[in-house]
């Protein structure tokens, strides 16, 4: 174990990562500096290759005694100035005071050439307890940190914008949650973990001049483009705005559900941010709740629009005082609505292979969600189905219609349906090619990264590692994984995902 005082050097390919501080140069108001707590005898995980290649780290480093002392925080990468940064927000609706990273604690950032930046900050999430930890232990455990590093990576893959996973390094060391788990660290990866309860934070203890500086900060780093703006705040939130109606458009076309929108949860890169009891729609139901602790499904499926709109308020408050005015912060505003209309609507169009717009595209989609929910459709092998449907022989329909009970409604749709894609005299063959690039065979179900995560804790990582695999090519057939496309099966019903990680 290395204390902090004793940093190792690494003769590896890390010490080519020479990690810069630009949010650690921000004036100390703004973070803690701080060492994480050390894990004993920590263990590689997983790691990502394509998350690596990111910040040009080589995939031989992953198996190094170095990867793990510094990926758990036992050792300091070469000029890094760990530390933990302040935030506040408002948490199910009510704000919530003063949060701050818990249990995360900034590394610095190295340089990523593919990175809108220019580089990604690096951080550590569940290497030990900072001022901002309330209540918590500063760590988290390894059913949890799996979670956020597979999903992290599923979802670039699936080409939403997310926050990346780098990897998992696990310990034996005991965690006490509803049941004594293990400790793990996720080392995540963002080009600017700011959030828009970074911002609240300052409006709400009305510090005016840490708002703007904080705002000239996000601007120079990730929104360059707008620091000659005359009206750089007013565009700042626009493009939040927007950012954040396309990212929520994404995850309603996927299925893909946070669990916890909650204002620190929301990223000012429109990166999805902060897995929890996120969850992947199957059986669809619109107002399926995915986090068990959200008794009034404030977060439900088809509430995620209007959540993400209302943090956008939030985010627009907060920056009242820099824009001036409300009007003007109302104006900026006003992007969301048709921002999201317009991108789920052509999200919907690419998942079911039109390529021409139409003005009762929209009522055809609506009639498909009324269908999908009337007979609770696998929202995944739904989709994935229809990719194969042709245009003329409703004879081959079998594996869609199998899936329904009840198949009047659907057939009715289907008549529609075919309708449409013969009005733009659509092609089976490259439909089912563009049609398969855009709905995924493979997502990560609960029950599948549940059945990874029990091998985990046996110390079995080979599961983790597969899965990670598989959903880096979540369009691939892969028929070898077929079993991993598959319905889920009946214990899936009884896993619980909740707020506790
Ligand atoms: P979350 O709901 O996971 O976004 O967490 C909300 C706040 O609680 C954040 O400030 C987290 O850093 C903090 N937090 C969550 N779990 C822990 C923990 N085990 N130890 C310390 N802080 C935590
Ligand atoms: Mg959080």
């Amino acid at each position: 174990m290395n204390s902090p005082e004793h940093p190792l050097h690494f003769p590896t390919a890390l010490a080519a990562l020479p990690l810069t501080n630009r949010f650690g140069s921000l004036p100390p108001v703004f973070h803690t500096r701080l060492s994480a707590t050390p894990l004993p005898a920590p263990y590689l995980v997983c790691a990502s290759e394509t998350a690596a290649g990111l910040i040009g780290l080589d995939q031989t480093a992953f198996d190094t005694a170095e990867f793990a002392e510094a990926f758990s925080g036992n050792a300091v990468l070469s000029g890094s100035e760990p530390l933990s940064a302040v935030y506040s927000g408002h948490q199910f609706g009510v704000w919530a005071g003063q949060l701050g990273d818990g249990r995360a604690i900034l590394l610095g950032e190295a340089p990523a050439p593919g990175s809108p930046t220019g580089s990604m900050e690096l951080q550590l999430k569940g290497a030990g307890k900072t001022p901002y930890s309330r209540m918590g232990d500063g760590r988290a455990v390894l059913r949890s940190s799996v979670r956020e590093f597979l999903c992290s990576e599923a979802m670039a893959a699936l080409g939403i914008p997310t926050t990346r996973a780098l990897c998992v390094i696990g310990s034996d060391q005991p965690v006490i949650r509803e049941t004594v788990e293990t400790a793990a660290v996720v080392t995540r990866m963002s080009p600017n973990f700011v959030r828009f309860g970074s911002f609240e934070h300052w409006f709400w203890n009305e510090r005016h001049d840490e708002l703007k500086v904080l705002a000239n900060y996000v601007i120079a780093l990730s929104y360059p483009h707008l620091a000659d703006h005359t009206h750089p705040y007013h565009a700042l939130l626009r493009e939040v705005t927007q950012r954040s109606a396309e990212l929520v458009a994404h995850w309603q076309a996927v299925g893909f559900m946070h669990g916890v929108l909650n204002t620190d949860n929301m990223s000012i890169m429109g990166e999805t941010l902060d897995y929890g009891p996120f969850g992947f729609m199957e059986a669809f139901n619109p107002r399926h709740i995915c986090n068990h602790s959200d008794h009034q499904g404030r977060y439900a499926y088809q509430m995620q629009p209007r959540i993400v709109e209302w943090n956008c308020y939030a985010l627009g408050q907060a920056l009242l005082p820099l824009i001036g005015d409300v009007d003007t912060v109302k104006d900026a505003l006003t992007v969301f609505q048709p921002t999201y209309d317009k991108k789920i609507a052509a999200l919907w169009r690419a998942k079911l292979g039109l390529v021409t717009e139409q003005a009762d595209d929209d009522a055809l989609v609506r009639e498909l969600l009324t269908v999908m929910a009337a007979a609770r459709l696998d929202f995944p092998v739904f989709f994935r189905r229809l990719c194969g449907l042709t245009c003329d022989d409703t004879s081959a329909d079998a594996p869609l219609r199998d899936l329904f009970i009840n198949r009047e409604a659907f057939d009715a749709w289907l008549v529609n349906y075919r309708h449409r894609l013969r009005l733009e005299n659509s092609h089976d063959r490259e439909r089912k090619i563009a049609m398969n690039r855009v709905n995924p065979k493979f997502v990560l179900r609960n029950h599948l990264a549940q059945t990874a995560i029990e091998k985990a804790q046996q110390k079995d990582f080979s599961e983790v590692k597969r899965l990670l695999q598989i959903l880096q090519r979540p369009f691939d057939e892969q028929p070898e994984h077929e079993a991993y496309a598959a319905l889920p099966p009946d214990w899936a019903a009884t896993i619980s995902v909740s707020c506790s990680s």
